[in-house]
Parts: C-alpha cells; structure tokens; sequence
C-alpha cells in the first residue's frame, strides 16, 4: 500500500467520447467511490464537457478540459475562452499538453498566458512539460523541463502554486508508439523538478506542488510510478478511455 499524500490519477480523453459516450461514462463514474488518498479525474472534451461536469457535480471526480484561450472573448475562431470553460462547471484545464505543443503550435509564451487566465478563473491548471526524444538523447532533459517550467510560472503568483497541478510528460514516452519512462528516470526528473519548484516558491509551498508522471501509464505500472518520492500520481491517457479499466487502474495503485 502506497501510504501518504494525496495521489492524484486523472485520464484525459483526448478526442473520445462526444456528449452521449461521455455522458455514459460520467454516469459510470458517478458513483465510484476512490480510496481515501486518491483524487481522480478526468479530462472530456469541450462537446462533452458541460455534460460530464453537471453528471459528476456531487461525485468524487473531478471534471477538466483538454485546452483554451487566455483571452476571456473576443474573434478567436475556433477558441474556448477560461469563462466558458467555467462556466461548463469544469475544475480543472490541461495547459500545453505535447499534442497541442506539437501539432498546433503551443509555445511556452502562449503556455504562460494560459497559466495565469486559468488561476483568474478559479479553474487549476494542470501544466504538462516533457522533451522530446532528441533532447531526452542529447541529454538536456532537465534544462528543457527547468526552462518550460519556468516560463509556464513566469505570470503565476507565489501563493497560487498551490492551486496547480504539474505532468512530466516525456514526449517519446506518450501514445501508441510511446514507451514508458522506467522510474528510475521519473524520480531523477521529478527530484530534478521539485528543486526547481523549491528555488521558485521555497521548500513550503514548492516542496509541495503535486508533480504527476504521464505517458503509457498502465495498470501494470502506475503503481511503481507512484511509489517513487516526489511522485504525486499519474496522468494516463489510453488505459484510463475505458471506465472499469480507469477504476481498476487506480485501485491497483492503492
Ligand atoms: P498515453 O497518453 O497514456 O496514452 O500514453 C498519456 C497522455 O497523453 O497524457
């Protein structure tokens, strides 16, 4: 038994489950009732979030979207502003995850804006960083995370770290032609990162920032993820689509 801290376990559907498939496992989700130290949540798509957060309202999970704007309205074709996603009932928002980074264009200036709009809107940022592969080989890992850190906090207040949620994402490691980080490198990074927290907020409020690992997390190996120090859960992407294997996944950390 992992016994200690929080441990947050979250899965983010990615493009999955529109308003009737999401509705159907928010219901299912309605209610599971996680061990004491766990925090689970989710992470729905816009279509679906409004639906999902109104089912799980009252539950133990908690309800995030996968992106926005920092800009509260304005001609941003195709944007979703904070407002809006808290408006949905949303507790959570996912900032820079690698597949936006990636494929459209997020940098770590729009990643800093993004920050400080969800924390003036109540909703906790769940800020994602990795490297890609080449860095991981050239062995600036750590300066990569210490400079997407950085920034990522630049317009964050002190005293609202401790309303943020961090995923190591290493981008070779995420989706089907990922492999998993061994834990020996996610509790070097993580040590690695909460230094960097330390130096920014001091040993208090950064000694304490829950700092999650994602990239093909299973049911096989969450839990070796979860024992390492300065690993405060997992962020898990395919294992978690469906329900009962979501469930599963996070009783078998516990
Ligand atoms: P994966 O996705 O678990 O399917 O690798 C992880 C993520 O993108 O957060």
């Amino acid at each position: 038994m992992v016994a200690r801290k929080t441990v947050w376990i979250g899965t983010n559907w990615k493009m999955n489950k529109g308003p009737s498939e999401a509705l159907a496992a928010a219901e299912a989700l309605k209610s599971y009732q996680p061990p004491e130290s766990v925090k689970p949540f989710i992470i729905a798509p816009f279509t679906s979030l409004q639906v999902v957060a109104e089912k799980l309202k009252d539950s133990d999970v908690l309800v995030g979207a996968q992106n926005m704007h920092w800009e509260e309205s304005g001609s941003w074709t195709g944007e979703i502003s904070p407002g809006m996603i808290e408006e949905c009932g949303a507790d959570i928002v996912l900032i820079g995850h690698s597949e936006r980074r990636q494929h459209f264009a997020e940098t770590d200036w729009t990643v800093s804006r993004k920050m400080a709009a969800a924390l003036r809107h109540g909703l906790k940022p769940l800020l994602c960083i990795g490297e890609s592969l080449d860095e991981y080989d050239y062995g600036v890992t750590d300066e990569t995370l210490a400079r997407q850190l950085k920034i990522a906090l630049h317009n964050v207040a002190v005293e609202d770290l401790p309303n943020i949620l961090i995923a190591y994402e290493p981008v070779w490691a995420i989706g089907a032609g990922g492999r998993a980080a061994d834990t020996d490198c996610v509790a070097r990074v993580h040590t690695s990162l909460r230094q960097v927290l330390i130096e920014i907020a001091g040993v208090e409020i950064g000694g304490r920032v829950p700092l999650l690992y994602g990239g093909s997390v299973t049911q096989d190996n969450a839990r070796s993820y979860v024992e390492q120090p300065n690993v405060d859960g997992v962020f898990v992407g395919r294992a978690g689509w469906n329900v009962p294997d979501f469930e599963k996944l996070i009783d078998r950390v516990i």
